[in-house]
């Protein structure tokens, strides 16, 4: 059913490791946004099979759950519908009396690389990822409070002003951010907090994957700074974001009290701070948080408009389905 080109044993489990940064992965949007992660995910399953043996229920069951708290950790899904959706596409087979099952059909591009991994490499794979990502995560924020403890003195006070010598330098990381929502398939917009001249978070757009409305850009790197700090007021904090925020962001970048927005591209459709409503300038909400508009603008903007040419250029081969909706 499909002509791609075989993956590598390291590909593969260069590709699981990488899914399995995210969390709260469903099969059902897996499958609709990316037919060759769904494919090496239910792969990756069905190596926790031992080859050429049949299995019985209890056995197949155990084998799925041991994946699911493991290799599979990523997925949002119980045994029960992982093992319908791996017989339903062929992944495993199950005996004519229905109560035992046994590896099935991988699709060709995976076939040789599955002859040489193994479950416990996927296991461990999974897991230095995550302690990686876990890791570093809690080294930025020794590395934070290190340096928050020696500067809250001098930090605190003036506002910062409207244009910031950096701004450039911090949207194209907030730019590298958006790239990172284009290589899982999201509307490529990406944002980056910043204090006193330190990243403290960044953030791309994956409402999709995450099956989360609110998993807009800002409200990633709004979400990892707060809990960075331990504190949901963002003080004297800039957020940087490659597309105008949406109503919702605006919200809770007023909530968090960012003293500072700059934006790359206008968002004539949802752009709450301006192009459709400016909820900055509305003197009845309290804070008062300075807008710069239009850094990099060009460049943020053609992103997305590739992004979509590429997307229609997919559907138009057939190889996406039709969208329903085009909007971040
Ligand atoms: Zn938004």
């Amino acid at each position: 059913m499909q002509s791609w080109t075989s993956i590598s044993k390291d590909a593969w489990l260069e590709r699981l490791a990488q899914l399995a940064k995210r969390v709260g992965i469903h099969l059902g949007t897996l499958r609709e946004r990316d037919a060759r992660d769904f494919e090496l995910v239910l792969a990756s399953a069905v190596l926790f099979f031992p080859p050429d043996q049949l299995l019985t229920e209890r056995d197949a069951n155990a084998r799925l759950k041991d994946f699911l708290a493991s290799a599979g950790i990523m997925l949002s899904t119980d045994h029960v519908e992982l093992r319908r959706v791996l017989a339903d596409s062929g992944f495993i087979h199950r005996s004519d009396r229905g109560s035992a099952y046994r590896r099935g059909t991988l699709p060709d591009w995976l076939v040789p690389a599955a002859e040489h991994l193994t479950a416990a490499q996927l296991r461990d794979e999974v897991q230095s990822a995550r302690t990686g990502h876990a890791e570093a995560r809690a080294a930025r924020k020794q590395a934070w409070l290190a340096q928050e403890t020696a500067s809250i003195e001098t930090i605190e006070g003036a506002p910062p002003p409207i244009e910031g010598p950096d701004d450039e330098t911090y949207m194209r990381l907030a730019l590298d951010q958006a790239h990172n929502g284009w290589a899982l398939s999201e509307v490529p917009v990406g944002a980056v907090l910043v204090k006193d001249g330190q990243v403290l978070a960044t953030g791309f757009n994956q409402p999709i994957g995450n099956a989360d409305p609110t998993a807009h850009a800002e409200m990633q790197a709004i979400r990892a700074a707060a809990e960075l700090l331990g504190n949901y007021r963002l003080n004297h904090c800039t957020l940087y974001v490659t597309l105008e925020p949406c109503a919702m962001c605006a919200g809770a970048i007023q909530h968090a009290r960012i003293a500072r927005v700059v934006y790359g591209a206008p968002d004539p459709k949802t752009g709450a701070c301006g192009s459709v409503i400016d909820l900055f300038a509305e003197p009845r909400l309290n804070h008062h948080t300075q807008v710069r508009r239009g850094v990099m603008a060009d460049a943020c903007g053609r992103v997305l408009s590739e992004f979509f040419a590429a997307r229609r250029e997919l559907q138009r081969a057939g190889s996406l389905p039709a969208d329903t909706e085009e909007a971040d």
